[in-house]
């Protein structure tokens, strides 16, 4: 290490990239951050970082920081002033809201920002701006699991603690591919020597290179194989029978709706053998201590949400849900998705409330002393229908918060067209440009993590500090001081944020706010969280356990719903929407790799990341290449009925399964949403990534 990478400070704060929460340390030499490493005392990752992690810090030196304030003007995106920005910003809203009423503002987010944020943006949008059509990028990764998580339990909330992963005698993941996305989880799996790992992937990640039983399933097959698992247990008697009666509503109906799930059955739609499905049933349900895990592979799908209540209720079935080693537990995205799902205003209100339950609608209204009729009876607009509520002209002004949809929507045409309608498009973000900056009437330029502070929920509900290592460069200001500063703009300022000058001030309320609620801060403090490396929630005022227990939802198998019982959900398997013909032969499956976070706006800034992923690639089975006459290493196109992704470099790899293909999504310069497709989730509004129909061909030479 060269002397300038040595530290003469450190700054202790929680990782700003995926949602297990590694606690780690900034390193800083006279005033300019020059290194990372993990936190020994932290619970989740006892001083390990991933490559991501260990790199971090490179972010915030990156040359294509934001740094000022932008207006389109004559000569393109102009610097202004703050002041310029936020009164035009403010004028803006205010002239759509009085022409087209409030609704037509739509604001889109995203859960990289600190609860803090996330609150007092809730606070802003609904009580300041007057419209309910504020969602998160969230929507695009993990709002399947909260709709499940619903229906099933009347609450979102993953029930589980990362200390399952080391006291299940079985883990089942299921579309989970941790080792490239979570890596740090692998070793909460590697401290458990006693479990059978179970991993279900049409493709053989690296993850499934870990398992001890593979169950290579057909695209979009998880919802048979769940119900298949079901079955058996209910027929072999594999299932908590006093537990169901005491906790569930459903049963009957369940068994009844099962009944064809036989194995030959599910053997048909998924390709496993019934040999396989009848051992891995009973692996599951002979377990004490049963873990399912998964991730985008069940997310990404327009039956997502019924997957979702389908693995539930084995976790029902069979009393694993609140037990030690057993949850069924939906493994989170961004480091502060959780934190975002809590603090609501976009699937619930704030503290899990209910938008249509009147007495949570007047207890918020309460502890924030503004009338009932402000707090909304109903959600806004999800992400994918603000997009569409664009195009029909229903909303004119857009705020996009530290997102880069650009890249991230699918079928990408459809969004470009959306945006060139909005009268107003304003985009804060640490980065510019991006491919969403450049199209923006205004840029605002924003702290990144490490210039910032606040707190991030991890995937299990554990609460984190994050804080500011340097401030941050030219005259980017955090997303709280934006918000602030608007709200002083829009004159909400003081009625909505009484004297608040920090962070801390936020915290504080929210604290009150959640108090008695599932999601419970009231006993948390950023002292004591940053002494025990993070607290899970619920940690109400006098909690009865340590800061450092774990902690788990539904021990007493009593649920969120009016008659306290979990719902038994009949979730009915169908195909994917577009199947394989001759002109597209190929399934498309996106994914990621370690190096990169989602749209690479930060970890693209970072060389040494670069240097070992720098393009995407697509993933086809030797097979598949054979008859196609192409190659190792060969560009390749990529052509679905909405877009074409030009000059992908070909993987020839057992890994993907013939008539499949593989791309990962990081890429604008071979955005594979060019050829996704627009469908989405019914219940949660989640796009169906993860299945469509392409064809793949040699490309033309440049
Ligand atoms: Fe950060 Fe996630 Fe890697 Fe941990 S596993 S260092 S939280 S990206």
């Amino acid at each position: 290490i060269s002397a300038q990478r040595v530290a003469d400070t450190w700054v202790k704060t929680t990782c700003g990239y995926c949602s297990v929460g590694c606690g780690m340390q900034i390193g800083v030499r006279e005033g300019k951050v020059v290194t990372s490493r993990g936190d020994q005392n932290h619970s989740v990752n006892r001083g390990k970082l991933c490559p991501k992690g260990l790199a971090e810090h490179y972010v915030l030196n990156a040359e294509n920081r934001a740094r000022y304030p932008h207006l389109r003007g004559k000569n393109g995106l102009e610097r202004i002033s703050w002041e310029e920005a936020l009164g035009t910003m403010a004028g803006e809203f205010r002239r759509v809201a009085e022409k087209y009423g409030p609704q037509a503002i739509g604001v889109i987010s995203t859960g990289q920002l600190v609860t803090e944020e996330f609150y007092t943006l809730g606070k802003l949008v609904q009580l300041g701006l007057g419209t309910s059509n504020f969602d998160g990028n969230t929507t695009l990764c993990m709002s399947t699991a909260v709709s499940g998580y619903k229906r099933s339990f009347g609450s979102d909330g993953p029930p589980g603690a990362y200390e399952d992963f080391t006291k299940a005698e079985v883990i089942l993941l299921i579309g989970a591919n941790i080792a490239e996305n979570h890596p740090i989880l692998c070793q909460h799996l590697d401290a458990n020597t006693k479990k059978t790992l179970i991993v279900a992937d049409p493709r053989v990640s690296k993850t499934a290179m870990m398992a001890d039983i593979f169950l290579p399933v057909k695209p979009r097959s998880d919802l048979a194989l769940v119900n298949g698992i079901a079955h058996i247990l209910i027929r072999d008697g594999l299932i908590d029978r006093e537990y169901i009666d005491r906790h569930t509503n459903g049963f009957d109906e369940l068994c009844r709706f099962l009944d064809k799930y036989d194995p030959e059955y599910v053997s048909g739609i998924t390709g496993l053998s019934t040999e396989l499905l009848e051992r891995v049933a009973h692996l599951y349900g002979k377990a004490n201590g049963a873990f399912i895990g998964w991730t985008m592979g069940v997310n990404h799908s327009s039956k997502g949400t019924e997957t979702v209540n389908a693995i539930n209720n084995l976790a029902l079935l069979t009393g694993n849900v609140g037990r030690v080693g057993g949850s069924p537990f939906s493994i989170t995205g961004q480091c502060n998705a959780m934190g975002t799902r809590e603090t609501g205003f976009t699937s619930s209100l704030p503290g899990y409330r209910k938008f249509e339950n009147e007495t949570d609608r007047e207890e918020l209204a309460s502890l924030w002393g503004v009338a009932v009729e402000r707090i909304p009876t109903q959600r806004g607009l999800a992400y994918p229908d603000i997009i569409s509520a664009v195009l029909r002209k229903k909303i004119r002004a857009l705020w996009i918060i530290a997102t880069n949809p650009l890249v991230s929507f699918p079928n990408i045409d459809v969004l470009k067209q959306a945006l060139g309608e909005l009268e107003f498009l304003v985009v804060q973000d640490c980065f510019h440009p991006t491919p969403t900056t450049v199209l923006a009437h205004m840029v605002l330029p924003a702290a990144a993590w490490g210039e910032k502070e606040g707190t991030y929920t991890n995937s299990e509900r554990r609460v984190s500090k994050v804080n500011a290592a340097v401030p941050p460069p030219g005259e980017a200001l955090s997303d709280f001081d934006i918000f602030l500063r608007l709200a002083g703009e829009l004159g909400c300022r003081e009625e909505l944020f009484p004297g608040w000058k920090e962070p801390r001030d936020a915290f504080e309320e929210w604290k009150r706010v959640s108090e008695g609620r599932l999601c419970d801060y009231s006993g948390m403090t950023y002292e004591v969280m940053e002494a025990y490396g993070g607290i899970q929630w619920p940690y109400p005022k006098n909690a009865d356990t340590a800061p450092t227990a774990a902690r788990r939802l539904y021990t007493d198998g009593v649920f969120e719903t009016a008659d306290g019982r979990a719902k038994l959900i009949c979730a009915e398997w169908e195909p994917f929407p577009e199947q394989p013909s001759q002109d597209y032969p190929f399934v498309l499956n996106t994914g990621r790799t370690v190096e990169h976070w989602h749209t690479r706006t930060k970890t693209g800034a970072i060389a040494i990341l670069e240097q070992i992923a720098p393009r995407a690639w697509l993933e086809m089975n030797p097979v598949d290449a054979k008859r196609l006459m192409l190659r190792p290493h060969d560009l390749v196109d990529i052509v679905s009925t909405r877009g074409r992704v030009r000059r992908v470099e070909l993987r020839v790899t057992e890994v993907i399964a013939p008539g499949q293909v593989f791309v990962p999504f990081h890429f604008a310069e071979w955005n594979i949403n060019e050829v996704t497709q627009d469908i989405f989730d019914p219940i949660s509004r989640e796009p169906n990534y993860k299945q469509c129909a392409v064809r793949v061909e040699k490309a033309a030479s440049a």
